[in-house]
């Protein structure tokens, strides 16, 4: 992250503390004021109020969005001798998630317009699985930079082969796909609350979402140590706790939460007006989709020299990711990946850039920001 002040951060957590400070201090005191400081009121509460606001019957709070797939995946009982298919290019929290649980990862290919999995390699996997792995179990859906996947076609496959449909939601609190919110249609959805996040803490934590009360109750268990009683392990845990403090710094942002991804949204469009009609295309949105713009993506074959240019204008950018899952060294040559490869995936790992994006930006800040894009244009 760049600190000089003349740079517009692409991502500025401290700027959403700020423009909240009095309600997140006060929270924060009644957390520490309480004596009681994990799993208590707090979390119940945010559980709740969550679930509500999301419409799902379940919500449980745990330490990060990581935990929150991997627990999701030891409710349903997924591990060694599963393999659960997903995409290499998202955080790669994904994937550790997967290899946590002991279950093997199957690595797919992305649509180039939206970065988010081709629904007809799962489906094919689905019905022709790899030789040599053990049998697919579940798919993790990632709704990469705050759009949905091209989900039904992926629903429809997952439900022919019997398999479970996992929603990451890490990127997509509030996104919606022909107006029914993300997180709502698989059989249970994992959300990151790390700062950056649409609704994020200011430490670590998760929640996931799930209809499926059973599922919630045996997962409410395994986030500590299996207990459905007190220092008596019915089932085989794990420790993934949200503390009181970050369950009431929550509970105080929730509120902002659509206001939030409004304000995200009305910043896309004044970036897609000062685009229209330069060298870059402003991001595709997936049909029937009500993006939430985790991130604001460009495509950008001269991602460095732009990056660079953008940077010498005040404008900070990122890139979200700069090496695929399946080519970093933790995974490279290991972990196994669809019939078709990852062409698409790496190309987008070459290309892709993202602007600054948070509600906190000013008008005369994306002013700036849309002035330099303008700019790109005039070479
Ligand atoms: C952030 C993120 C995660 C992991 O969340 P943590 O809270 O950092 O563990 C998982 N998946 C995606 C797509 C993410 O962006």
């Amino acid at each position: 992250m760049d600190h000089s002040p003349s740079v517009i951060p692409q991502a500025d957590p401290g700027a959403g503390y700020r423009a909240q400070k009095d309600e997140i201090d006060a929270a924060v005191a009644r957390a520490l004021g309480s004596g009681w400081y994990i799993l208590g009121r707090e979390n119940e509460a945010f559980e709740g109020e969550f679930a509500a606001w999301l419409g799902t019957a379940r919500a449980v709070g745990c330490a990060n969005g990581t935990d929150a797939l991997a627990l999701i995946l030891r409710g349903m009982g997924i591990g060694q001798g599963a393999t659960v298919a997903t995409v290499s290019h998202t955080a790669v929290a994904t994937v550790a998630a997967i290899e946590m649980v002991g279950a093997t990862p199957l690595l797919l290919d992305i649509d180039p317009d939206t970065y988010t999995m081709d629904p007809d390699e799962l489906a094919a996997v689905l019905e022709d699985p790899p030789p040599g792995l053990p049998p697919i179990r579940a798919a993790i859906a990632v709704h990469l930079y705050g759009q949905s996947c091209d989900l039904h076609p992926m629903l429809d496959a997952c439900a022919r082969a019997g398999v479970s449909l996992i929603e990451d939601c890490a990127q997509a609190h509030g996104a919606k796909l022909h107006g029914r919110k993300l997180g709502t249609m698989g059989a249970a959805a994992a959300f990151s609350l790390y700062p950056t996040k649409n609704l994020g803490a200011l430490g670590d934590g998760g929640v996931l979402a799930t209809n499926d009360v059973e599922l919630a109750d045996r997962i409410a268990a395994i986030r500590q140590y299996g207990w459905r009683e007190r220092y008596i392990s019915s089932l085989v845990g794990v420790n993934s706790r949200l503390d009181e403090v970050q369950a009431a710094i929550l509970r105080a942002r929730l509120p902002r939460l659509d206001a939030g991804n409004a304000r995200r949204r009305e910043i896309a469009a004044a970036y897609d007006a000062a685009l229209a009609g330069g060298p870059y295309a402003p991001p595709v949105r997936q049909e029937g989709t009500e993006h939430v713009f985790h991130q604001y993506v460009l495509r950008v074959p001269d991602r460095d020299a732009v990056q660079a240019r953008l940077k010498a204008e005040g404008v900070g950018t990122g890139v979200h990711y700069p090496v695929p899952v399946h080519l970093q060294g933790a995974y490279v040559d290991r972990v196994p990946l669809g019939p078709a490869g990852c062409k698409e995936t790496e190309r987008a790992a070459r290309e892709v850039m993202s602007l600054p994006m948070y509600p906190e930006l000013a008008g005369e800040q994306v002013e700036r920001i849309c002035a330099a894009l303008r700019g790109l244009g005039r070479r």
